[in-house]
């Protein structure tokens, strides 16, 4: 089955810059693909286009056969977006308040919600962590606080903008572990291709807001 599809997408800002042409892509279910391209090739943009936080000026975007434009609250809950910069996700007074803000928010009950946090707390190695207010916690461990925010969602698609940016070596290494554990779709964008080669099955080059090489990872990567 597809998961994600993009046909003839393109974005522009409000300020009148395009960021993407006619981008085409569709992502199998359980696939997991690299979204590749030098700064400002639109990969940032592509991350918030797939649920929703931008709205799409041309073409569609449709997700496990659902339309971003029609059905924008079942599409927020069905794909989720793990931003550069974990602070960016993180607001609440505990960790464990932060992952538990998405399942809250979905309405479901009590005890539902504290099973998601511990099973997402658990799945990303903090399971001690809960208690404590995310300040506190190392980089590495914001990240994984903020990947458990959408886990606990349990989102059919997950995407990460530069997930190993600002990790340390042995930061980036568990992070990888954690991300090649999860059985999910997943739409990453990376700087770093060893990670992309050793994560993902397929890249995607996007230059000037254009797809512009499309395959298995392994021969993208190595003829890039
Ligand atoms: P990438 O993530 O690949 O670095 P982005 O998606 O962030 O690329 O940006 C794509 C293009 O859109 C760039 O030329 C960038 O300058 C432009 N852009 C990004 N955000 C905005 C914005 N809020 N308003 C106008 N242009 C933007
Ligand atoms: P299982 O019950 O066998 O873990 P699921 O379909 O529920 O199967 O989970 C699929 C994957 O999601 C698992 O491989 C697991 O790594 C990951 N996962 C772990 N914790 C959570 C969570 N709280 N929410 C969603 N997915 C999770």
């Amino acid at each position: 089955p597809v998961a994600v599809e993009l046909s003839d997408l393109s974005y522009t800002y409000p300020d009148g810059h395009r960021a993407l042409w006619g981008v085409t892509l569709r992502v199998g279910s359980g696939e997991r693909v690299a979204i590749l391209g030098p700064n400002g090739a639109g990969k940032s943009t592509l991350c918030l286009l797939l649920n929703g936080l931008l709205k799409t000026t041309s073409g569609s975007v449709s997700v496990c056969g659902l339309s971003v434009e029609r059905d924008l609250k079942e599409i927020r809950r069905r794909v989720g977006v793990v931003f550069q910069d974990p602070d960016d996700m993180l607001f609440m007074p505990t960790v464990a308040q932060d992952v538990a803000f998405g399942p809250s928010n979905l309405g479901f009950g009590e005890e539902e919600v504290r099973r998601r946090v511990e099973r997402a707390l658990d799945a990303v190695g903090i399971a001690g962590l809960g208690h404590r207010p995310p300040h506190h916690l190392s980089f590495g461990q914001k990240k994984r606080a903020a990947i458990a925010a959408v886990l606990s969602m349990q989102p059919e698609v997950i995407v990460l903008d530069e997930p190993s940016s600002g990790l340390d070596p042995r930061g980036r290494r568990e992070l990888g572990e954690l991300l090649a554990g999860l059985d999910r779709t997943l739409i990453m964008t990376t700087h770093d291709l060893p990670y992309a080669c050793e994560l993902c099955e397929r890249a995607v080059i996007l230059d000037g807001g254009r797809v512009v090489a499309d395959g298995p990872a392994q021969e993208i990567i190595c003829d890039a």
